[in-house]
């Protein structure tokens, strides 16, 4: 028990980098393959398709978790000898989701490289304890997909469970997440939530998943290039030779040309500026940036003191701390003013709605006192 206290400590400065590294690729790891394996030839093909490609890892789904029961649930145990023949015949690793024990058991008789935990199974703590426990200390490499819900705790925690039964090759997919709000994406990417876990695990490798989040085939270049801005280490992108006629997640998967054509057009930043010239530029727009931020937390201070004065008179007349009326005003004129400005109605909503709660709370405080 000691031990597993003392490597708990560790999380936070452990490098988690070594399976990606001991890669050496010169490109962001891809990992493609269709949503599920269907067939021993449909595996094959994909996968023959994908050997000269950018793609290290084969990814087939054996064990699908679906919305609806009666649909394709994956072919189970007699799908992993198809990946045993990818390996053989392609040289690729292989990779499957695991969501219990038993998968877990499987997976690791039939040497599969990559485990990975998906989102459905990332929420329930009870069943990703269950698979640590099978594979401890194994030096496979296990994949945590975020949970469905925005909540990076939950995120963390799955991965701490590995982390703490002694799994030493670890990395995340970030694959969106599932919202009552209406939108273009079929998974919202939220992608502070991702940066947020890589600003707590540096060294965590970071891969993305543009298939799941977008769910049609149009986003995804877009998605990806968008994870490659934000330094993210690696794409997992469903592939499939036919994918009109796929059997699950048909509208998302993309064939293996459009693939390399998509690996081609995306750029990879370089990490920081190189050039001096660049460099000071730079400094100078942070400085500015820097002056700014002082204004704004200034004038929120200010704005709050106002708040605090009306607090007070609210509470010598015995009068509600919700002036809905008031704040129905407020709202509507700075999202006219911040459209005028080129600011989005969300992004000025969101920032008002947090200084409103805000403002009730410091009145509230008041009121009560
Ligand atoms: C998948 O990768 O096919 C899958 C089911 O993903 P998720 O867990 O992200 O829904
Ligand atoms: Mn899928």
């Amino acid at each position: 028990m000691f031990w597993l206290v003392l490597k708990m400590e560790k999380m936070e400065n452990k490098n988690f980098n070594l399976w990606l590294q001991n890669m050496q690729l010169n490109h962001p790891l891809v990992i493609a393959g269709p949503c599920s394996a269907e067939s021993e030839k449909q595996v094959l093909e994909v996968a023959h398709e994908l050997k000269n490609t950018d793609a290290t890892i084969f990814r087939a789904g054996v064990w699908k978790p679906r919305t609806r029961p009666g649909t394709f649930e994956g072919n189970g145990v007699k799908a992993l000898p198809w990946l045993q023949k990818v390996k053989d015949e392609t040289g690729m690793l292989t990779a499957v989701e695991i969501a219990n024990a038993h998968h877990a058991k499987l997976a690791m008789d039939f040497d599969i490289d990559i485990l990975w935990i998906g989102a459905r199974t990332t929420v329930n703590p009870f069943a990703v304890q269950e698979i640590a426990d099978e594979i401890q200390g194994t030096e496979k490499i296990v994949l945590v997909k975020n949970p469905i819900n925005p909540d990076l705790d939950l995120w963390i925690g799955a991965i701490e469970r590995f982390h703490k039964m002694g799994v030493t090759n670890i990395g995340a997919i970030h694959r969106g997440f599932s919202s009552f709000r209406k939108s273009i994406y079929r998974n919202i990417p939220s992608w502070q939530i991702p940066i947020d876990l890589k600003n707590k695990y540096p060294s965590l490798p970071i891969i993305n998943d543009p298939s799941h989040i977008c769910g049609n085939r149009e986003g995804i270049f877009d998605v990806s290039q968008t994870a490659l801005d934000l330094k993210f280490d690696g794409l997992m992108i469903e592939t499939h030779c036919n994918p009109d006629e796929a059997w699950s997640d048909a509208k998302q998967q993309i064939k293996p040309d459009r693939l390399v054509e998509i690996m081609d057009e995306l750029k990879v930043r370089k990490p920081r500026f190189e050039k001096e010239e660049s460099v000071s530029k730079l400094n100078a727009f942070r400085k500015e940036i820097n002056e700014k931020d002082d204004q704004l937390l200034e004038t929120l201070a200010e704005r709050m003191q106002i708040v605090e004065s009306i607090g007070k008179a609210k509470k010598e007349s015995n009068v509600a701390v919700l002036q809905n009326t008031r704040w129905q005003e407020i709202l509507k004129k700075v999202v006219d003013k911040g459209d005028e400005q080129g600011l989005s109605k969300t992004f000025i909503e969101k920032i008002f709605k947090a200084i409103h709660q805000e403002s009730i709370a410091h009145q509230e405080k008041i009121i009560k006192g």
